[in-house]
């Protein structure tokens, strides 16, 4: 039977603090623990999902950054971590500035999935691309959403959600429409629930009725915010925390998820 193709998959909201990255850790430390070969490309300049792998973004030698601007290639930049089949594509503090260099450059929207496609054809082959994005809708976020397929989407149920949601869906739309029509989102990932809140209960009924909400309901918990700060994701701080759980959780929804 041939290998399924790669998943890439954007971890994307223009919201700050809303989970993008504790998911994308989380989600991606998850999938690679089922044995799947699974990369973190970290594409936010705070360098938030390296750190969260231990890795200190002002260290590091080759980053993401250099593979943008710099013409690097991205096998050249991976990290090991403590799980075996995951790798970390760090950023650096130097992506903060790329959008401006981006500009100059015609294919400034497009140097990310290039970079992806010729990692594609390399050895090992990976199954699983997740890129946490920055909390903005510029270039970066851009370049992302045109090297994926899917859009992971983790939204925080509170009043200016669905706003927040609005905008990130008319950008969605515009890179459809042009650089990358086979752009969709794969679902929303709700984050720090908490089901005795009613706003959070109405904001969940909402977004329901529009898209894919995964089955997998992220509870707000303390275990996921300590990970971090020992360099670990939560599955490896504490599996039995109800956060770590629903990550593992909501890797299996998406390993089943078909196409
Ligand atoms: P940014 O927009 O700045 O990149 P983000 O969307 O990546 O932020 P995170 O960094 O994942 O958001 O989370 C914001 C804060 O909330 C962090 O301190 C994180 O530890 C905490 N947090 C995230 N998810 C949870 C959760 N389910 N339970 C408790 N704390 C959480
Ligand atoms: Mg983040």
């Amino acid at each position: 039977m041939a290998a399924r193709p790669t998943r890439v998959i954007a971890i994307a909201n223009q919201k700050g603090g809303v989970g993008k990255t504790t998911t994308a850790v989380n989600l991606a430390a998850s999938i690679a623990v089922a044995e799947k070969r699974t990369l973190l490309v970290d594409f936010d300049p705070q360098g938030n999902a390296s750190s969260g792998f231990g890795i200190r973004t002002q260290n590091v030698e080759k980053s993401v950054y250099d593979c943008l601007i710099g013409g690097a290639a991205l096998r050249d930049v991976l990290q090991p971590t403590e799980i075996g089949h995951l790798f970390v594509a760090p950023a650096s503090p130097h992506l903060a500035g790329a959008e401006l260099e981006l500009v100059e450059l015609e294919d400034r929207a497009t140097r990310l999935k290039a970079q992806i496609e010729l990692f594609l054809q390399g050895k090992p082959r990976f199954d699983y691309i997740f890129i946490d994005c920055p909390p903005t809708l510029n270039l970066l976020t851009i370049n992302a959403l045109v090297a994926a397929e899917r859009v992971l989407v983790p939204l925080q149920c509170e009043y200016y959600a669905l706003e927040g949601l609005s905008q990130l869906i008319g950008t969605i739309d515009r890179v459809k429409a042009t650089l990358n029509p086979k752009l969709e989102i794969d679902g929303i990932a709700l984050t720090m629930y908490d089901p005795r809140n009613n706003l959070a209960l109405q904001v969940a009924e909402e977004v329901k009725q529009h898209f894919r909400v995964y089955n997998s309901v992220i509870p707000r918990n303390v275990r996921l915010s300590e990970a971090p700060s020992h360099g670990k994701p939560a599955l490896l701080y504490d599996v039995q925390s109800r956060g770590a759980q629903a990550y593992l959780a909501l890797a299996r929804e998406i390993l089943q998820t078909k196409s």
